[in-house]
């Protein structure tokens, strides 16, 4: 299939492509990776009459530390740079593990992070990893920048907060206590697949080995990352890290998740799964925290 007729622009600056967002709004589109993109116009699910190419906008590129608050990363930044970064594995393992099942090699070395966020498809890895960090999106328009978190950027199935003449421009990602264990789990059939469900958690202990901070997030078990982190917060702070408490939790996140029937599998099994990788994430996270208890 080919993909219908546009025109094209490759701009170096963000104020270059948020003039180009303002003047064809609704009918331009932004090419970052161009690993959803490209399939949706050759399959004609999308037909913008513009395609606004940021490959060449170097300010969108690359990982930044924000001093000791936590990491910044480029929209442009492509999956597989944040994979091999020694600064995310060091301060954000949680992303390090989640960015591998992101498809394909190949797929990883052109997909961006900004487009797997912006894209916002229900089983993406990453929007689910965001919502456990707590992280925030920083987005851009003509008439100036905003910040949005992670629970209220992702609306529903492949919709965000992001308005037709607004830019992604980095997502912020918050340093959790030293001694956090961080565990990503997922179900695919085959590795690469997209997930059938997943789960990312983070528990970090206090000196008495209780519970001080916890987040937790799934994929896949809606139109958007499900937010557990009330939940996870409620069973499990201040508490001693026990397996019947992951049992708890995974049975609250299984009456509250509302994963839909498609072809690749039904409600109940989806409903199933995301118990099993709750409680399996939590388990992993506290095998990880390295406080001495
Ligand atoms: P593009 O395809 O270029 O863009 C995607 C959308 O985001 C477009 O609507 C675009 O306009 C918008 N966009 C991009 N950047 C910005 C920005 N900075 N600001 C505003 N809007 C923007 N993903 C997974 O998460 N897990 C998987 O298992 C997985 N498996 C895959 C398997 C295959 C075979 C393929 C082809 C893709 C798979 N993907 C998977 C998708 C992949 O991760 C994509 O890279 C990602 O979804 C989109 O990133 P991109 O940079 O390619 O964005």
């Amino acid at each position: 299939m080919r993909p219908p007729p546009f025109a094209y622009a490759d701009p170096r600056q963000c104020h270059e492509v948020l003039a180009l967002l303002a003047q064809y709004g609704d009918d331009a589109k932004i090419l970052a990776g161009g690993q959803s993109l490209l399939p949706m116009l050759n399959f004609r699910l999308a037909r913008p009459g513009y395609l606004v190419d940021i490959n060449h906008v170097d300010e969108l590129d690359g990982i930044r530390p924000l001093g000791d608050a936590g990491l910044s990363i480029g929209a442009m930044t492509r999956h597989r740079t944040v994979e091999q970064s020694a600064l995310v594995r060091e301060r954000c393992p949680l992303l390090h593990e989640a960015i591998q099942h992101v498809g394909h090699l190949q797929i990883r070395h052109r997909g961006t992070i900004g487009g797997s966020l912006a894209h916002a498809d229900p089983a993406a890895e990453l929007p689910g990893v965001v919502t456990a960090l707590g992280a925030t999106l920083r987005i851009r328009g003509v008439k100036g920048e905003r910040t949005v978190r992670a629970s209220e950027f992702f609306l529903g199935p492949l919709t965000t907060a992001i308005r037709a003449d607004e830019l992604l421009i980095a997502v912020e990602i918050p340093d959790w206590p030293v001694g956090t264990g961080m565990a990503f789990c997922e179900f695919s059939r085959r590795q690469g697949d997209f997930a059938l469900s997943g789960a990312a958690a983070l528990v970090a202990l206090d000196v008495n080995g209780n519970v001080a901070r916890c987040g937790l997030a799934l994929i896949a078990v809606g139109g958007r990352p499900f937010d557990g982190n009330v939940i996870v917060t409620d069973l499990l702070k201040g508490e001693k890290p026990a397996e019947a408490l992951w049992r708890a939790v995974a049975e609250r996140v299984g009456q509250a998740v509302e994963p839909n029937t498609d072809i690749h599998a039904p409600a109940d099994y989806r409903r199933h799964l995301a118990k099993v990788m709750t409680a399996k994430a939590l388990a992993i996270a506290v095998r990880r925290t390295a406080t001495k208890l």
